[in-house]
């Protein structure tokens, strides 16, 4: 059995390393490891596992400085008592080994009864603290049996769950309001970044909101448009539609800029956040890692949940023999769209924009390849107007009735359009600036008749694309090369000996037909409900009734600052929040428009409730 007492010397005379043996020999119970190339030491304690190191200063190559230096860099013997045996007996000597971390200096010779002493000494302290360590680990394994790592992050005043647009811009207004609070940001993805709409996309995904409002800062909508001119003098119009990663690059690039300039620096975590809780503190968060954190304040700035992938319901058993990669969840995760076979067909699910963002990144990528796009009305997004002046005004209070006295003003005002030979768009971006103050004022019931009778119109005509895009589309399907099907997933199953899918798809009008393809792609978008969510998150704040759902289930209740509505709607203290899950108090929460006036109250609001808030105004773009 080995001894409880483990002594490694080094030391390069080897007559020291005979006396060292004697008199642990003498003393019993002490064993002992002798290193006479300083170079081995730190290999040779790896492997012997020490209770203390006794070691010499003067040796060539390395000597014990240098040594205890690297110990005490290397995670394992960081902690590892290290007692200096030297004939080196100046003050300045003992002074700088304590400096680097010795733990004890003994002058070549001691009494051997006192180095015994001070070895048996150190070696107990050290044995000491390996079983503390080892207790804890236990009781962990104990109260933590599927083995999750609960090692605490330092506390923070506030976590911010989310890091695309909303936490981000969340995180600069917070460190404008509050220069002293520290902040981390918590982001499953393996980075934080622009998030979804301007991360994974290329030179030809474009944004669908005019440069000139896409500034980050509410004080200056154009901030984007005058980055674009520095960056690229000339290409973009402020009316033009840019590409979505030149927004990517603008938004790291603001959002760099003013954290760099503040006193707060935010930690990043890249880790999902999958269980919130009330604490004396203020929240407990926990982490998929299974780290916890403790925060006085949370933003929740997490956008909508995907909505299911339309397979999971039909697949049935075939779901688990289909490999993982031909079923696309997520086209955004990295690389998902990697590594079709470039002649093979590919089923898209959903016609909306991410389906055609996906269609033009597959021939950007040079899949030649049959297209199939599935949605259940069967249509593309229409396209944006080539220009149109300002929208007309339309009358708020008539809007204002119902949705039914909306869309009639609406169709009302698209003939007038007509009449001057104007297009649609302005009826639409008439409507836009009311949107609010419109869904405010309709009853629950006149809400849902919307969502079930006119939200497929409003969505085509609201989220549009550009013509140019459109126009390339059409041009496949005349060619034969795209085709697209007003129809759902009826089935799916493994194709035996070939990485492929046979889809079955139901028609619009029940006729039946089965696609073979190398991938299926999820485009439909994030769900339109979050009563029946399966994100984690979401679900325990509705379980622990810190979250309540809007009467239609489209988003998460808040007041008017983001503060969150408990399920007796009464705000929640130190939490806010930013992003689409507003959609049921606000209809629109959707563009970066309302997104950075949002974070911009919620940032301040949670800074003067936590006390965090600087006496100054804060600062912003
Ligand atoms: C394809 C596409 C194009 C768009 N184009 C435009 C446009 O041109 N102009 C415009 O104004 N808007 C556009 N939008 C809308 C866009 O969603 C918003 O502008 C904005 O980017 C939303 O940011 P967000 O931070 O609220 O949400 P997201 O960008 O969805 O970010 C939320 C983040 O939270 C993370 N997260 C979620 N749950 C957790 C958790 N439990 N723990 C840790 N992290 C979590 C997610 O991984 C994600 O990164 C587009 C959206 C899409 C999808």
């Amino acid at each position: 059995m080995a001894s409880e007492d483990r002594v490694l010397l080094v030391d390069d005379q080897p007559m020291m390393g005979e006396v060292v043996k004697r008199i642990l020999g003498a003393a019993g119970g002490i064993e002992l490891r002798v290193v006479s190339r300083p170079q081995d030491a730190l290999a040779a304690a790896r492997e012997f596992l020490p209770t203390v190191i006794l070691q010499d200063i003067e040796m060539p190559g390395m000597n014990g400085f240098e040594l205890l230096d690297a110990y005490r860099a290397d995670a394992d013997l960081a902690d590892v008592p290290v007692l200096m045996l030297t004939s080196v007996e100046n003050a300045e000597s003992k002074a700088k080994a304590f400096e680097l971390g010795a733990t004890d200096y003994m002058v070549k010779f001691p009494e051997a009864v006192e180095m015994v002493a001070r070895v048996r000494r150190h070696s107990l302290m050290r044995r000491q603290a390996l079983a503390r360590v080892q207790r804890a680990a236990d009781a962990e394994r104990a109260r933590n049996p599927l083995g999750f790592v609960r090692e605490p992050l330092p506390q923070c005043d506030i976590a911010i769950i989310g890091g695309g647009f909303s936490g981000l811009m969340s995180a600069v207004r917070i460190a404008a309001a509050a220069p002293g609070a520290s902040l981390s940001v918590f982001e499953r993805r393996s980075r934080p970044g622009p998030g979804v709409a301007y991360g994974a996309c290329d030179g030809e995904h474009l944004l669908n909101v005019p440069a000139a409002r896409m500034g980050a800062f509410a004080e200056k909508p154009t901030a984007f448009h005058e980055w674009l001119e520095r960056e690229f003098p000339g290409r973009y119009g402020a009316s033009d539609f840019a590409p979505r990663a030149q927004f990517g690059r603008y938004l790291l690039e603001t959002v760099q800029g003013s954290l760099g300039a503040s006193s707060v620096k935010p930690r990043f975590v890249s880790d999902a956040v999958v269980h919130l809780e009330r604490h004396a503190f203020g929240f407990e968060l926990l982490l998929a890692s299974g780290r916890t954190v403790l925060a006085r304040g949370v933003v929740l700035a997490v956008g909508l949940p995907q909505a299911r992938a339309p397979w999971r319901g039909v697949g049935g058993d075939a779901l688990a023999a289909i490999p993982r990669k031909l079923l696309v969840d997520d086209p955004w995760e990295a690389g998902a769209l990697e590594g079709i076979p470039a002649d093979e067909t590919v089923v898209v699910v959903g016609s909306g924009l991410t389906a055609v963002d996906v269609v033009l990144g597959l021939r950007r990528r040079g899949h030649r390849g049959k297209l199939v796009l599935v949605s259940r009305n069967g249509r593309f997004p229409l396209p944006h107007a080539a220009a149109h002046g300002a929208p007309p005004a339309l009358d708020p209070a008539e809007l204002s009735r119902g949705p039914k006295e909306a869309f009639r003003l609406v169709r009302r005002t698209v003939r007038e359009l007509a009449a001057h030979d104007h297009e649609w768009h302005g009826a639409i971006d008439g409507v836009r600036p009311h949107a609010t103050k419109v869904w405010q004022a309709w009853s629950t019931e006149q809400r849902a008749y919307f969502l079930r009778r006119l939200r497929p119109y409003w969505e085509i005509h609201r989220h549009r694309v550009p013509p140019r895009l459109l126009a390339l589309l059409d041009a496949e399907r005349a060619a034969g090369t795209l085709d697209l099907i007003a129809g759902s997933i009826g089935g799916i199953a493994p194709v035996a000996g070939a990485e492929a899918i046979d889809v079955t798809v139901k028609g619009a009008r029940g006729a039946t037909q089965t696609i073979r393809a190398a991938r299926v792609v999820n485009c439909v978008g994030p769900a339109m409900s979050v009563v029946d969510t399966v994100d984690p998150l979401l679900g325990s704040l509705f379980r622990s009734g810190m979250a309540s759902s809007d009467a239609l289930g489209l988003g998460l209740r808040s007041d008017a600052e983001g503060r969150l509505l408990d399920a007796q709607g009464v705000p929640q203290p130190g939490m806010r929040l930013v992003g689409a899950l507003r959609r049921g108090e606000l209809w629109e929460s959707t563009a970066v428009p309302e997104l950075r006036v949002q974070a911009a109250v919620a940032a301040e609001s949670l800074a003067r409730e936590l006390g965090v808030a600087s006496a100054a105004p804060a600062g912003s773009a």
